[in-house]
């Protein structure tokens, strides 16, 4: 027995996901004639409440492509210091936009208004002009944490009362949405860009889609084509996205629980400091002085384990779509025999 708790990406396709890809229709998408890219891009726009949308191959390329149509060389955007648009891109924002960044603190790495706003630059030739806060949900590096969409809506509407763009990283919206039971419909209008990952939780192979306003969708095709993001019988692709909205998204929440279930064994184990409150899918434990990272994720592995380092003594988890309940009662056993 073995399990993979390193990251949601590792998911391999369903049966069922398979034969969606297999009878998929399919054309040029770059000709913009491939129906089932059609299909799904308008999928996510509809479900959103937003314009429309468009399909890409990751999660970055949403992201610095969300960016890239908000804003001018020059300008900032304020975000939380640990956001995998800053942390995660390899510095896609600078290169390929050429904005500066203002990172905020956070708190689990969500951002309350009062810090955004005093972040926001005065009109003032010394400093860039403010012009996107970008939002992450859930949050990566919080450990899984989540805004309601009453916490998002406080923020956007000061945001968008001075002119600043709303621009959400949702690669794992859908998590957030399962524990909130908020409405993605309700998302629409408070942002003008939003990202949402297919090849997360919901266990689609490939892809990401960014949806927005119309005039920023339009920009956002000539950026994918100049990021070399422009794919041909994609379709194949896209339905593998469109079965995952339809039957992975309900499940969402029995990740949540085998995550929990982990996170209240660790609480109790002699080489564990501290275990962060496990929100969603993603559960960050420190582990006791004198025991790495690097230590622990090779014994780990060596029964069978993976996981991944969130610092040189913290360790993440994700629980994902092919992660079951077998594998949690082989993941506690395991955990529960380790010892240093
Ligand atoms: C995974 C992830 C992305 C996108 O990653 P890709 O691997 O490029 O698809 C963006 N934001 C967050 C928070 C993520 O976890």
């Amino acid at each position: 027995m073995k399990a993979d708790l390193r990251s949601d990406t590792v998911t391999k396709p369903t049966v069922g996901m398979l034969e969606a890809m297999m009878s998929a229709q399919v054309g040029d998408d770059v000709f913009g004639e491939d129906p089932t890219v059609n299909a799904l891009e308008e999928k996510c726009a509809k479900l959103f409440g937003m314009d429309a949308a468009i399909y890409c191959p990751s999660g970055t390329m949403t992201n610095q492509i969300g960016i890239n149509v908000l804003s001018n060389p020059y300008e900032e955007v304020i975000c939380y210091k640990g956001s995998h648009i800053y942390k995660y891109e390899g510095g896609g924002v600078a290169g390929n936009s050429g904005l500066s960044f203002r990172l905020l603190e956070g708190n689990r790495g969500r951002v309350d208004l009062e810090d955004v706003l005093a972040n926001i630059n005065p009109d003032d030739v010394h400093c860039p002009v403010s012009s996107i806060v970008a939002l992450e949900n859930t949050v990566n590096k919080g450990g899984g944490s989540f805004y309601t969409l009453a916490e998002i809506a406080e923020i956007a509407e000061a945001c968008i009362s001075r002119g600043i763009k709303m621009h959400l990283d949702g690669a794992r919206l859908f998590n957030a949405l399962a524990e909130t039971g908020d409405k993605p419909q309700d998302y629409g209008q408070y942002f003008d860009t939003i990202s949402i990952c297919l090849s997360k939780g919901l266990g689609a192979p490939v892809g990401s889609v960014l949806l927005g306003k119309a005039e920023h969708i339009r920009k956002a095709r000539r950026m994918r084509k100049v990021f070399g993001g422009g794919m041909r019988q994609a379709g194949y692709l896209a339905a593998a996205g469109i079965y995952a909205l339809d039957h992975h998204v309900e499940r969402l929440g029995e990740d949540h629980r085998r995550a929990r279930e982990i996170g209240e064994v660790l609480e109790g184990l002699p080489y564990v400091n501290h275990v962060l409150p496990v929100d969603t899918n993603i559960l960050i434990f420190e582990l006791v002085e004198g025991i790495t990272a690097e230590t622990f994720l090779n014994k780990l592995d060596l029964q069978g384990v993976k996981a991944v380092a969130f610092g040189p003594r913290e360790i993440r988890f994700v629980t994902h779509l092919n992660f079951d309940d077998k594998a949690l009662g082989f993941t506690i056993d395991v955990l529960r025999q380790l010892s240093f």
